[in-house]
């Protein structure tokens, strides 16, 4: 007989254990996406911060030696899951835009409307290329710590508000630095052309040159972006050389695609085998169909359109229902402060169709595909990084029926505790 291994964690009296264990690898499409792998009365065991075991308590505890310096915790009855992967935020910016949602609110302005009174993403640019390191590093870290409360381990961050080479490695040496802090893991996106800036308004392809022949490799040098992502500021044949640049650097692709318009967003991350086509929201049937042979993750974000008032709801079940692979974001940014991923889980439900089980794939292991750490996290098997949630809640149903905020009682990243019965440690 083989020896037990010797746990150094164990977290066991889960109601409901959600493992997402698979028999394959990859991202789950489809019908798959309903298959979460719940056991009752489970119990998870770790041994320096990975998963030796997830399943029912009495098989974890045939398996696993405990002793006295196992730490041990009871997860008194609730839900228990991996940590949730955000694959859609902006996290690192300077200042707020709560103006323009007064003027939306109030005044009923569209987002068009309030860019064209110089509002919108070149506002934020304006006070981000004005702002020091500290203030970037100081203004996103109270976001982590909430997100933290909203059982979010890892968090896919997206540049953008500075475009110019000196200002996008800025902000991506701010998330570096949070990266390191901690506790949560962040994943950096260079978003060189989220918008035109100023000074090339009227040179749109003097910026694209920019953005090839400085602002990627300067970045890439580095080693500061393990994607590169593009919204609608080129014509797609455009945004394509950006892509092809960005590729020969081994960063990996992503698209904001067709947000408030079809825009050919999701066709070109087909074309392009980006990771993911994020957005989605006017995507043709056509492109999703060209989306699934390329294997292209949709990362849906539900919050967008509720936030926008653009008078219509994500739809996940034309994703899911034609074999696509969905994940979740956030999409946190100045003109949509969402920080709680566990509330877009409930949003998805409530208002894109998808099927609760749906939505846990989608903020675990689908998202965890999505910004390209499946092989790490998203998942309770074992070797895989110990990143792991207690809620407040006894099962995943309750979970995605209940849109609070700050559902996660215990959260643990690669084995260490981070967040006790919602105390941060230190
Ligand atoms: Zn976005």
């Amino acid at each position: 007989m083989s020896r037990k291994h010797y746990a150094d964690l164990l977290i066991h009296g889960a109601a409901e254990l959600v493992t997402m264990a698979a028999k394959t690898n990859g991202p789950r499409c489809g019908g798959a996406m309903n298959r979460i792998a719940a056991v009752k009365s489970g119990a998870v065991a770790v041994a320096n911060g990975r998963i030796l075991i997830a399943g029912p308590e009495n098989e974890v505890m045939a398996t696993v030696k405990v002793d006295s310096t196992t730490r041990q915790i009871s997860a008194k009855g609730r839900l228990v899951t991996p940590g949730l992967v955000d694959a859609h935020t902006h996290l690192v910016f300077a200042g707020s835009r709560e103006n323009e949602f007064e003027l939306k609110i109030v005044q009923g302005l569209s987002y068009e409307e309030i860019e064209d009174q110089g509002g919108g993403v070149l506002a934020t640019v304006k006070q981000t290329r004005e702002a020091s390191m500290t203030r970037l590093i100081a203004q996103a870290r109270p976001v982590l710590h909430r997100m933290l409360k909203n059982g979010v381990t890892t968090v896919e961050a997206k540049s953008g508000y500075a475009l110019t080479a000196e200002g996008e490695i800025k902000l991506l040496q701010a998330m570096e630095i949070l990266n390191h802090e901690g506790p949560q893991e962040i994943i950096p996106t260079l978003f060189g052309a989220h918008d035109l800036p100023p000074e090339y308004s009227s040179r749109s392809e003097d910026f694209l040159s920019y953005i090839i022949d400085e602002m990627i490799p300067a970045v890439a040098e580095k080693g500061l972006a393990r994607f590169y992502d593009s919204g609608v500021t080129f014509p797609p044949d455009d945004t394509a050389k950006l892509f092809a640049a960005a590729k020969a650097f081994g960063l990996g692709v992503k698209v904001h695609a067709d947000e408030f318009a079809l825009m050919g967003g999701a066709a070109l991350a087909a074309r392009c085998g980006a990771a993911s086509a994020e957005h989605c929201l006017n995507s043709r049937d056509e492109d999703l169909e060209a989306m699934r042979q390329a294997g292209v993750i949709a990362v849906l974000l539900p919050a967008v359109p509720i936030i926008h008032r653009l008078g219509q709801f994500v739809d996940a079940r034309r994703f899911i229902d034609n074999g696509l692979a969905v994940a979740l974001g956030t999409d946190f940014n100045p003109s949509c402060p969402v920080e709680s991923l566990s509330m877009v889980m409930s949003l998805a439900c409530y208002t894109a169709g998808m099927h609760p089980a749906e939505a846990v794939t989608a903020a675990t292991i689908n998202a965890a595909y999505a910004v390209g750490c499946g092989h790490e996290v998203g998942s309770l098997e074992p070797g895989k990084q110990a990143d792991i949630v207690i809620w407040e809640v006894a099962n995943h149903l309750q979970l995605c029926a209940n849109p609070s905020s700050g559902l996660a009682a215990t959260v643990i990243k690669k084995g260490q505790i981070i967040l006790e019965d919602g105390c941060p440690c230190s």
